[in-house]
């Protein structure tokens, strides 16, 4: 396949552009590439397609969010993240939003009725539904961040009916739909921006069948779905950021009469940790250390992902020294980047505020010397060392 073009560039639109200047941009290239305008013109639906595919990011400011910050990456491929494709489907499905109209989904490609159904009405849709996305937030801690982890959901939801299989036939029988006498379509006029046209859509009581179930499933009243319960499983990968979006296809709402079924879309929430903090895949640590420490060397203890180590302290540390860990940090999210982020500590120095008598002695005594005044070179270095931290 090749290289995906830039979604702002498939619109025509700015990077900042308003919700309502890329709705009007896409409306115009869905008007012009629409297949029944264009009818056996491949590069015409590759463009209606990838008109629809850029409208579906840019409309949805999470997705949108996602786009701008991981661009096409950020979309799909990384793990089941966000797309998974986009079908015809999809794209009629849409229409609703922009056009006022519903057009009929589950009809695809070949059932779309007609580009009449621009101007409202449309077709109710097949009698097979896609069943509605759920959402669910999880909380994860950096710990769960770090090793990836597997959560459990008890989810309320439609479920396929189990005395009918999600058919909503009592008995399997079906009978010709006295709507469209069996034809699948029905045919009216409309108005639209075209002018007068004829309609051919499909028919809403059969979703296009031809034929209706003649007993309906009593449990269900038809429908192929009741309310139930379902437990599922969601594997976190290691590395998500807070504020991502996990989709698990085909865990949400069952679709009726054996229609596919919806997704769920996890929102990954990240709890504070109480000392470290995250910068991407890098953690941070503010040591505060004791002077003799400092001014000695000597072992200090600080916490990592996998628990407390000791590291070294050279004798004269400064306050303002970073001290880093090549790889004691997260993992990179698989698809975003590669091995682990480190561990930074940032070292301050903490001044007795209060002395013993002996304590204040010793520091009378070295008030003197030498030792204890920086010289112009440790200035400079000092200060500059400060100037790069905030620059
Ligand atoms: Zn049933
Ligand atoms: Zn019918």
């Amino acid at each position: 396949m090749a290289e995906k073009r830039d979604y702002y560039e498939v619109l025509g639109v700015q990077k900042g552009a308003s919700e309502d200047e890329i709705k009007k941009a896409y409306k115009k290239m869905a008007i012009k590439y629409h297949p029944d305008r264009n009818p056996g013109d491949k590069e015409a639906e590759e463009k209606f397609k990838e008109a629809a595919e850029a409208y579906d990011v840019l409309r949805d400011p999470d997705k949108r969010a996602r786009y701008d910050q991981f661009g096409h990456a950020g979309m799909g491929g990384a793990g089941g993240f966000g797309g998974q494709g986009f079908d015809m489907n999809d794209i009629f499905s849409m229409f609703g939003d922009i056009f006022g109209g519903h057009m009929g989904g589950g009809g695809g490609f070949g059932g779309f009725s007609g580009f009449g159904g621009f101007g409202g009405g449309g077709s109710r849709g097949a009698q097979k539904h896609q069943g509605g996305d759920l959402r669910l937030k999880v909380k994860l801690t950096l710990e769960e961040v770090a090793k990836g982890a597997t959560k459990k959901f008890k989810v309320k939801k439609d479920v396929t009916c189990s005395h009918c299989h999600g058919s909503g036939s009592q008995d399997g029988k079906t009978e010709s739909c006295g709507t469209c006498h069996g034809t699948g379509y029905v045919t009216r006029q409309v108005n639209t921006m075209f002018g007068r046209m004829q309609q051919q859509s499909v028919c809403n009581v059969c979703g296009g069948q031809g034929t209706t179930i003649k007993n309906k499933c009593s449990h269900c009243s038809g429908t192929g779905v009741v309310s139930g319960e379902e437990v599922v499983e969601v594997q976190i990968p290691a590395g998500v950021q807070d504020g991502m979006i996990l989709t698990v296809q085909g865990k949400g709402n069952a679709g009726r009469n054996n229609g596919y079924a919806g997704d769920i879309q996890v929102y990954v929430e990240v709890e504070q940790h109480s000392e470290l903090s995250r910068r991407d895949n890098d953690l941070v640590y503010n040591l505060l250390l004791d002077l003799p420490t400092a001014v000695l060397g000597g072992p200090a203890e600080i916490p990592t992902i996998d628990g407390r180590v000791k590291i070294k302290i050279e004798p004269g540390t400064q306050p303002g020294k970073t001290v880093r860990l090549r790889g004691k940090g997260l993992p990179a999210l698989q698809g975003y980047g590669y091995g682990y982020g480190d561990l930074i500590v940032n070292i301050s120095i903490y001044i007795p505020e209060t002395l013993t008598k002996e304590e204040h002695d010793a520091f009378e005594k070295m008030k003197g010397s030498d030792s204890f005044k920086p010289s112009q070179t440790t200035k400079n270095s000092f200060f500059q060392k400060f100037k790069n931290l905030f620059s």
